[in-house]
């Protein structure tokens, strides 16, 4: 496995990349903007290949790279469905298992720092974002945190993982990069409590100042959608009203871009083609099955997946690849479901 602790001594942030190589997949959880160069040089050379960008929370001290790095790969972004963020590709809730080749990820939802905040477990470690950090807690003052939420994401979900567990927590001030679930439960200040008001009142008594970037990065944090709007300017995106009369009709293949967890759980649009996205290249590139697909029957190809970001990806691409009339559905199932369209499960 491959598995890269990387820092932003600006932010005191972590960052980290997984894969398990075969085909270099790779997965990065809470990237820094001003990182995004670093990063990519990283999985170069390391002959990977991104898919995924995460963040475990909507930063309030450091701007996201997750829409950079989605705009240099087409890899696709992920958070939390709580979060505030306007567009990611792949929205997560409590047990989703998020995966790339060869490593699973299951997401907890943690809320308390703020009430977008998760974890992510894989196999003998958590990624705990600012929900535990090493020797202390995140914060609980803004973003809609709560010390009783933490409370509960704490010692009701974290510390019921095994103890040898290790942690690896979004930032670190002092220069600690891994600790374990026991070592902290024995030895982190904020969790020798006796009671939840008892954490209450300590995470109350902080009085900490504001983060120096705060004003900077939350709003910029909160606008990562990929410019859909782009797409549909060049006539290459259908609305969901406009969808619901395509489908059918004999011109149109309809494509689900999304995976197969997503698709069990939120249900998909009758008569569909599947097609995951991390195989897009693959399938759009002549021999291809999208590719064959369209050229035997002189068919369009209508791309859907969850919000629109990886759809209007795949129609750049597939229309850089010689399908020429490849569109897709503006905003995703969402804007389906949101139009009254039928799905199936
Ligand atoms: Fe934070």
């Amino acid at each position: 496995m491959i598995f890269r602790q990387l820092f932003d001594a600006t932010s005191g942030t972590y960052t980290y990349l997984l894969a398990s190589r075969i085909g270099g997949e790779a997965l990065i959880i809470d990237p820094v903007l001003e990182k995004v160069d670093r990063y990519l040089t990283l999985i170069r050379e390391l002959d990977l290949h991104l898919v995924k960008a995460v963040d475990t929370h909507l930063h309030a001290d450091h701007i996201t790279g997750i829409g950079a790095l989605r705009d240099s790969t087409n890899c696709i972004t992920v958070m939390g469905e709580q979060s505030q963020v306007d567009v990611v590709s792949m929205r997560l809730s409590d047990g989703d298992r998020m995966h790339i080749e060869g490593l699973e990820l299951e997401s907890i939802y943690t809320p308390g720092h703020t009430d977008d905040s998760y974890c992510f477990r894989m196999a003998d470690r958590v990624f705990t974002g600012d929900t535990l950090l090493i020797r202390g807690t995140g914060r609980t003052d803004f973003q809609n945190g709560c010390p009783r939420a933490q409370y509960e994401s704490i010692f009701n979900r974290l510390l019921r993982l095994p103890d040898d567990t290790m942690v690896f927590p979004a930032h670190d001030y002092k220069g600690d990069t891994v600790s374990t679930i026991g070592e902290e439960r024995r030895c982190n200040p904020r969790l020798q409590v006796k009671s939840v008001d008892e954490y209450i009142v300590l995470m109350n008594g902080l009085n900490l100042s504001n983060p120096k970037m705060m004003d900077v990065a939350v709003p910029a944090n909160m606008r990562q959608g990929l410019a859909q709007a782009e797409i549909a300017r060049l006539g290459w995106a259908l609305t969901a009203e406009e969808a619901m009369a395509a489908i059918g009709s004999s011109d149109t293949v309809l494509v689900d871009l999304r995976e197969q967890t997503e698709r069990r759980k939120h249900g998909g649009i009758a008569g569909a083609v599947q097609a995951p996205y991390p195989d897009l290249a693959a399938n759009i590139q002549e021999g291809g099955l999208l590719h064959e697909l369209a050229a035997a029957t002189g068919r369009r190809l209508l791309f859907y997946c969850a919000f629109g970001e990886r759809s209007a990806m795949a129609v750049r691409a597939a229309r850089t690849a010689g399908l020429t009339t490849a569109c897709h559905i503006h905003g995703g199932i969402d804007a389906w479901k949101k139009a009254g369209g039928a799905l199936i499960h």
